[in-house]
């Protein structure tokens, strides 16, 4: 497969001729008809994959040229680098066509974007918070929006940027092409899918360019939390074998939950990194883990995935990600650049149906090893584990916390209201003659004395 063989036009070509690019990544060649066909596209690749260009080959193949002011594409992202990063992909491609790219983010001076926006764009990159801004202030008409990207939805849905893209949604037309890119398949993305998404196309390249063969996976089936932190206390004790262990937890606080406990194991051997934590903290912590200063880092799947460590000896999936795709990104910390990677998948029953995809994925099972005998088996269980929040939705059930209680009594007969169907007035009109003048209002009065 060429870029010839993607039908592109001249200039499209003649830019990536000079870019000196020869084939199309696998994202790239899997995207280009499904993008171009207008239909809605979820692609699941991670960054530097070529998921930039993937999306912008077919939009700007079939982006008219146009002297009108508002934009025509919006590309939404989660960060400023990131803007400036895909608005400088896109001025590369676009070196042979006459458009125009605009992109803004917050923390800078809003006037001068104002002022740009003015001019007139084509294509305009931003941060969701900003964008709404400029849209509120009217500078910015979102009415001519023919496509709407949202690049790195799970990072944005993970720094809580959901309710902004909500209002976003509100004030673009109905009638667009929806085009998604995530890295990670998380519940958050799968809720937006579902919920704005018209029967979307979905491409995914699940294996992360890491070869399997240099991976060895194992998996043990384990009842619930604290026997999976008791495992981890055993086995982590080996420390020369366990040198640089990268520990997946689905959720912030279970992160946090599993970095209290092996802080209490293994103190000042155990960071942790979430979208919660402040971006110097997360730097920190990569930063120790990076150094071996710390052995043991937990982290969750967002942000994990942008961390470039070698030599992670072990990936623990302290949980059983629900989407193989996860498992794949998981699993590929290790075993890179030629070395040898082990990793490790904790599952407890409910988690058993995700296992079972991920080997359909892989098509291959996982070596299964029986928990040592020495591992405590613990009775006690976490509160997403108990099922205490199920019930709580079931609404044929009555809550606790809704029971009437022991405070609850029945009105006095004279305290009860009792609605006859008929206003305040009516029974004002029944009780004294219907007022018609002030004068009658007055008369009213006196014979009440
Ligand atoms: P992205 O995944 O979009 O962040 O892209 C990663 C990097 O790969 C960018 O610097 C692109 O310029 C580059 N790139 C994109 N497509 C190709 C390709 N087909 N061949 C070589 N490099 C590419």
């Amino acid at each position: 497969m060429t870029f010839r063989d993607l039908n592109l036009n001249t200039p499209l070509h003649n830019a990536i001729d000079d870019l000196g690019f020869e084939t199309p990544t696998p994202i790239q060649t899997e995207s280009f008809n499904v993008v171009a066909s207008g239909k809605d596209v979820v692609g699941i690749a991670q960054t530097g994959t070529g998921k930039t260009f993937a999306y912008m080959l077919p939009i700007l193949k079939n982006l008219k040229y146009s002297t009108q002011d508002n934009p025509r594409v919006l590309v939404l992202v989660p960060t400023r680098e990131l803007v400036v990063q895909v608005v400088n992909e896109i001025e590369k491609l676009s070196k042979y066509i006459n458009n125009r790219v605009l992109g803004v983010y917050g923390g800078t001076n809003i006037n001068t974007q104002k002022q740009a926006v003015a001019q007139g764009l084509d294509i305009i990159v931003a941060t969701p918070g900003r964008l709404y801004d400029l849209a509120v202030s009217r500078v910015l008409q979102l009415k001519s929006i023919q496509k709407l990207v949202i690049d790195e939805v799970d990072v944005m849905l993970d720094l809580g940027f959901r309710h902004q893209l909500m209002n976003i949604f509100d004030i673009l037309p109905p009638r667009r092409q929806n085009i998604m890119f995530s890295a990670t398949m998380t519940t958050d993305v799968d809720a937006l899918i579902t919920d704005f998404f018209i029967n979307p196309s979905k491409i995914s390249i699940a294996v992360s360019g890491t070869p399997l063969e240099n991976i060895t996976q194992q998996r043990y089936n384990i009842p619930n939390f604290y026997t999976k932190v008791n495992l981890l206390e055993e086995i982590l004790h080996d420390k020369e074998t366990f040198s640089r262990v990268l520990i997946f937890v689905a959720y912030k606080r279970m992160a946090d939950r599993l970095f209290d406990k092996l802080e209490e194991l293994f103190p000042s051997e155990t960071c942790v990194i979430h979208s919660n934590k402040t971006q110097n903290y997360r730097l920190r912590s990569i930063e120790q883990f990076r150094e071996g200063t710390n052995r043991l880092l937990v982290a969750t799947d967002v942000m994990a995935r942008g961390l470039d460590i070698d030599d992670v000896s072990h990936v623990i999936n302290f949980d059983t990600p629900d989407y193989p795709e996860n498992y794949m990104h998981r699993i590929g910390r290790t075993g890179r650049a030629e070395r040898k990677g082990v990793t490790i998948l904790l599952s407890t029953e409910k988690e058993q149906e995700s296992r079972e995809r991920i080997e359909e994925l892989m098509k291959m099972k996982i070596n299964i090893l029986d928990i040592p005998e020495y591992v405590e088996v613990s009775k006690e269980l976490i509160e997403e584990e108990r099922n205490v929040i199920k019930e709580r939705h079931n609404p044929t059930k009555r809550r606790e916390e809704d029971s009437p209680g022991p405070a609850f009594h029945e009105k006095s007969e004279k305290n009860q209201k009792v609605n006859l169907g008929g206003s305040y007035r009516r029974e004002i009109a029944k009780k004294y003659k219907k007022p018609k003048t002030r004068g009658d209002k007055n008369y009213n009065r006196r014979k009440k004395k």
